[in-house]
């Protein structure tokens, strides 16, 4: 208890200076490793135990709601990057808390116009817990930022609930492939892992929609991967999250959708 109320100070002073920071991790295309966009991680820079990541403190986020505010930091930091480079698109992190206000989506889009951002290269990734919350709202939002060009990815695609039954109402872009799925490519549990893998690629064909394979660590599993017809992923075989972006990235990968 004593350790998370520290935390929750620290959480508040970082807040306030500039603790956080966004890191970027490419996401590339698997024939040739170019890259087609990154995702926007976050990390904080703590006075005394150094570069913590999300795991660390993001529960003691969650239950306090600082968490969204923290996330705006992030999405403005995303935004000035947006407007200041050129090249493939960024996804921020929407934990589901954000969903319900419904004013989510405007501030959104507000905060990408103030910055001169490109809203077609920002992309949401949310979970699949957020579209069963509050299904009809969160359909509307997701509606409305595709409306202005933001593409939205479901993320850690495979652990969640689900949702096959409704997962084609929403307009999603893309599946992401739970980094466990991938990692269970070359264990014991292979089997079931590729299953899982050739179930979503299924599903995904047929609905129209991309995924990306996360968590490739080696050129092992992305042969397999690739086997199985991912054709995009990311993961430390190609770059960890950094604080800058990889050059290099293909224009006209962020023009469909
Ligand atoms: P995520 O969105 O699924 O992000 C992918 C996580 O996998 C990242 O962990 C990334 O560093 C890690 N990763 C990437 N490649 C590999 C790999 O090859 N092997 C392994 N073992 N891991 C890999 P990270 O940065 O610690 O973030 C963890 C989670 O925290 C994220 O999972 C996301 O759910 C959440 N998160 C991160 N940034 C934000 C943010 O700005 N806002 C919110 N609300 N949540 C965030
Ligand atoms: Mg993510
Ligand atoms: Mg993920």
């Amino acid at each position: 208890a004593m350790r998370i109320l520290d935390l929750e100070a620290d959480l508040r002073r970082a807040i306030n200076g500039d603790g956080f920071v966004a890191f970027y991790q490419p996401i590339v295309r698997l024939s040739d490793r170019s890259v087609v966009g990154h995702e926007a991680l976050l990390r904080w820079s703590h006075s005394s135990s150094g570069l913590l990541t999300p795991a660390s403190f993001v529960n003691v986020g969650e239950n306090s709601s600082l968490i969204e505010e923290v996330d705006w930091l992030v999405y403005a930091q995303v935004a000035d990057r947006i407007a200041h480079t050129s090249g493939g698109y960024i996804s921020v992190n929407v934990s589901p808390r954000h969903f319900r206000d419904s004013a989510f989506a405007d501030r959104l889009l507000r905060l990408l116009e103030k910055a001169k951002a490109d809203p077609r290269r920002l992309r949401i990734e949310i979970t699949e817990v957020a579209l069963l919350e509050e299904a009809p709202r969160v359909l509307n939002m997701l509606k409305h930022l595709r409306g202005h060009g933001v593409l939205a990815q479901l993320d850690d695609f495979g652990t969640g609930f689900s949702a096959l039954s409704y997962l084609h109402r929403f307009p999603i872009e893309c599946l992401k492939i739970d980094q466990s799925f991938i990692a269970g490519l070359g264990s014991e549990t292979r089997v079931e892992s590729e299953a899982v893998v050739r179930a979503i690629q299924a599903l995904a064909g047929s609905l129209g929609i991309h995924t990306v394979a996360e968590g490739i660590e080696n050129v092992h599993q992305q042969r397999l991967v690739r086997e199985l017809g991912c054709t995009l992923g990311q993961g430390y075989l190609y770059g960890r999250p950094l604080p800058e972006l990889v050059e290099g990235v293909q224009v006209e990968e962020i023009l469909v959708g």
